[in-house]
C-alpha cells in the first residue's frame, strides 16, 4: 500500500492527518525571501534550508509535507529573470522533500504534497487567466516533480475557477491525485475566492466558494481544503464546503503578518491556532495543518493534542 493509500485508509476511519506548517514566512522570517520571487527565490539559492524545514515539520509530527514549489512555476519564476530555472527549480523542490523524508526516516508514512499554486497575479483574482495557459504552467512543474516520486499534487491558494480545473486537470495527465486548495474571503454574506491583506486589496471576481465547488464536482479530487485563509474565515468556509463537497477536506490557515505598526501583534501563539484547528476538526476536518505564519511549534502543538483524540 502506498504512503497516499495509508493515509487515506486512516481517514476513511475517521482519523485526523497532520500536514505541515509555513515554509515562505520561514524565509521571510531569515530574510531570505525574494522580493520578486518569494519562496520560488530560496528554492535555488537555499535547498538545504528547504530540506532542514521539511525535517523540522516531521519532527514535530507532521505527516504530510508540501514541497517548496509555490512559487516556481514558469509564470513565477520569469518575474524575477528566472525562467530557465524552472526545472532546476522543482526538480530541487521535490529532491529536498524526499531527502528530508528520507532523513526523518518516515519512508513508508510520510505523505509529499506537489505544490502549485495560483497563477500571477496572484494577489488580483478578477485578473483573468486562460485555462490553458495554467495547464501548461502547472503540467511543466508536475512533470518535473513527479520524476521525483511525490505522493499527491496540490494547488495552492487558489484564487479563480480556470486555474483550479488546470491544476487538477495537470495532475490527472501525470496520473497523481489531486489536491485542491482554495483561499477565501467574505464580502457581506458571501464567501468568494480571493485572497486580501498584505498582498493588497485584490478582491475577488466575484466567484463564490460555492461556485468552485460546483465546478470542480466532476473531476476526480481527493481533498479540498480552505487554505491561506484567515483563521476566522476558515470555519465558514469549511461550512460551505461541508454542505457542498462528499469528500475528504481540511484546513491550513495563515494568519496575517507584518501589517500594522507592530509586525507581529497579529501573530497566534500555538495553544491559539489550536483552538481554532479544534473546531475545524469538529467540523469535518480530516487534514489539519497551517500555512504562513505558522511554525513546527504550532504543528508540534496540533501533534500534542491529535495524540488525545
Ligand atoms: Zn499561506
Amino acid at each position: 500500500m502506498s504512503n497516499f493509500e495509508k493515509m487515506q485508509a486512516r481517514i476513511a476511519v475517521g482519523e485526523t492527518i497532520l500536514m505541515d506548517g509555513g515554509m515562505g514566512s520561514e524565509f521571510e522570517r531569515r530574510g531570505l525571501a525574494s522580493p520578486t520571487v518569494w519562496s520560488g527565490g530560496p528554492m535555488l539559492t537555499n535547498p538545504e534550508l528547504v530540506r532542514e524545514i521539511h525535517e523540522e515539520y516531521i519532527k514535530a509530527g507532521a505527516e504530510i509535507i508540501i514541497t517548496n514549489t509555490f512559487a516556481t512555476g514558469r509564470d513565477s519564476l520569469e518575474r524575477g529573470d528566472l525562467g530557465h530555472k524552472v526545472a532546476e527549480a522543482n526538480r530541487l523542490g521535490i529532491e529536498a522533500a524526499v531527502q528530508a523524508r528520507r532523513n526523518a526516516g518516515k519512508e513508508d508514512s510520510v505523505v509529499i504534497a506537489a505544490s502549485v499554486a495560483t497563477m500571477t497575479p496572484k494577489e488580483h483574482a478578477e485578473t483573468p487567466v486562460p485555462y490553458e495557459k495554467a495547464l501548461d504552467t502547472y503540467r511543466e512543474q508536475f512533470a518535473e516533480m513527479a520524476k521525483g516520486g511525490p505522493d499527491v499534487a496540490v494547488g495552492e491558494m487558489l484564487i479563480r475557477i480556470s486555474d483550479t480545473l488546470a491544476s487538477i486537470d495537470a495532475a490527472a495527465e501525470l496520473g497523481l491525485p489531486a489536491w485542491v486548495g482554495l483561499s477565501v474571503l467574505r464580502d457581506g454574506d458571501e464567501l468568494y475566492l480571493g485572497i486580501r491583506g498584505r498582498h493588497g486589496d485584490g478582491g475577488h471576481a466575484g466567484e463564490t466558494l460555492q461556485d468552485a465547488l460546483d465546478a470542480i464536482k466532476d473531476r476526480d479530487v481527493a481533498a479540498v481544503f480552505v487554505m491561506h485563509t484567515p483563521v476566522d474565515i476558515t470555519a465558514p468556509g469549511l461550512e460551505v464546503v461541508k454542505r457542498n463537497w462528499s469528500g475528504t477536506f481540511g484546513a491550513y490557515a495563515h494568519f496575517p503578518r507584518a501589517s500594522g505598526p507592530d509586525p507581529r501583534a497579529n501573530v497566534l501563539d500555538p495553544q491559539q491556532y489550536l483552538e481554532y484547528a479544534k473546531g475545524w476538526r469538529e467540523q469535518g476536518a480530516r487534514i489539519i495543518g497551517g500555512c504562513c505564519g505558522t511554525r513546527p511549534d504550532h504543528i508540534l502543538a496540533l501533534r500534542e493534542w491529535l495524540r488525545g483524540v
